[in-house]
């Protein structure tokens, strides 16, 4: 005769309790739910590009299936493709990195997740420009620290200025935490306001991590990176990117980061106990996208600034809305409060009526700290975004 145990109901860590699911990812399920009931969902949500890989990346990437590079590889990633990423770096901004100087992680995420665990703890704080995306305040507290955010405003584009971030720098801050071009505002940096924070940063041995991610989509001015400064603050700067954005290769989960030894050295220990390596063959194709894949992310910013236009256009047509044209990233972020009302109080609720009423994903701006916004992505076909921008017209009328 079996004997029947009753499992007891199992206790989550504090930090895991205290960690929601990633609003963005939220939506994107939400939306993948629906359309498996049958309903034309209109994406507007997810920052997920929807242009194919580089076929140079994925011809690459196949062939190095066929060659049977499916071992482990080093833990930071293959040399190649560590080389190529410094030199990249050392030929467009003077960076002094080599390839022992980086280390390829798991996607821009896991590259920042390790980074808080490699520097931030209890009692500590980070300074970082709100509206801001949704995963940096979770991650600077799961590793125990606090994030202390500084507005941006909408008058000028959501641009970061130093002199606001520099007033919060405490006896307590660890690090500043810039990301610009900014998800969800596209809000931009200039090259002097990057210089001061990192010039004070460095006086102060703070570290500066500089979130990369939409450098390459820039719409009014060049891109602007901390590497540029990182030859004159070698011990300060960290910058994190991605293929993900850049390449249209979200699904491969091939980042990066650059920085300084100590920094490099800690965040290869961790994650050496936490992925080993990021996939062997995803490396080869962002290794071939890095080398050659030039031409499909011109097509991509010159779509994505075409969008831009229509999508601001759009969206000012629509009573209650208001929005400027990003300066960069692939978002548009349109103050929204002027439409709140009766089941529709705030843009969670907004955002659910738009998909409930719509069937238009888009994400709230509450998620980045900003409830009087909502996101919307427009790194999806024209047609998508016309669809969208008619059904969110036709149910706000
Ligand atoms: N940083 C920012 C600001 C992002 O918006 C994202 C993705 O949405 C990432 C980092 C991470 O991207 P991935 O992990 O796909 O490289």
């Amino acid at each position: 005769m079996s004997v029947v145990i009753r499992s007891a109901p199992v206790d989550l860590s504090a930090r895991a309790a205290a960690i929601a699911e990633s609003a963005t990812l939220r939506v994107t399920r939400r939306a993948a739910e629906l359309r498996a009931r049958g309903v034309q969902v209109v994406d507007l949500g997810a920052g997920e590009p929807d242009f194919p890989s580089p076929a140079v990346a994925v011809e690459a990437a196949r062939q190095a299936l066929a060659d049977g590079f499916t071992r482990y590889t080093p833990g930071s990633g293959i040399p190649e493709l560590r080389a190529a990423l410094a030199e990249s770096y050392r030929e467009r901004y003077g960076a002094p990195w080599q390839g022992n100087d980086s280390v390829i992680t798991v996607g821009g995420k896991a590259a920042l997740f390790e980074l808080a665990l490699a520097l931030f703890e209890g009692g500590q704080e980070v300074v970082l420009p709100s509206p801001c995306w949704v995963s940096f305040p979770e991650q600077i507290r799961f590793a125990g620290a606090s994030p202390v955010t500084v507005p941006t405003k909408v008058g000028d584009g959501f641009r970061i200025h130093a002199g606001p971030i520099l007033e919060a720098v405490t006896s307590r801050t660890r690090a500043i935490l810039l990301n610009a071009p900014c998800n969800p505002t596209g809000g931009v940096i200039a090259p002097e306001d990057l210089r001061r924070i990192v010039a004070f940063a460095a006086e102060r041995g703070l570290v500066v991590i500089s979130d990369e991610t939409y450098e390459r989509f820039t719409y009014d001015a060049p891109p602007v990176s901390a590497a540029a400064l990182a030859a004159e603050f070698p011990e300060t700067v960290v910058v994190v990117g991605s293929f993900s954005k850049t390449y249209a290769m979200t699904g491969w989960r091939i980042g990066y980061l650059l920085g300084p030894a100590a920094i490099v050295k800690a965040v290869e220990n961790i994650q050496s106990h936490a992925t080993s390596n990021p996939t062997s063959f995803a490396m080869v194709g962002a290794l071939a996208a890095l080398r050659h894949a030039g031409p499909e992310v011109e097509v991509m910013q010159a779509e994505y600034k075409a969008r831009r236009e229509i999508i601001a256009a759009g969206l000012n047509r629509i009573p209650g809305f208001q929005c400027r044209p990003p300066s960069g990233a692939f978002y548009a972020f349109p103050r929204v409060a002027a439409c709140y009302g009766p089941g529709r109080e705030d843009s969670t609720a907004l955002a659910e009526y738009l998909l409930e009423q719509a069937s238009v994903a888009v994400v709230p701006g509450a998620a980045f700290g900003a409830g009087e916004h909502i996101r919307l992505s427009f790194a999806c076909s024209r047609a998508t975004l016309e669809e969208g921008l008619e059904r969110i017209a036709a149910a706000l009328r």
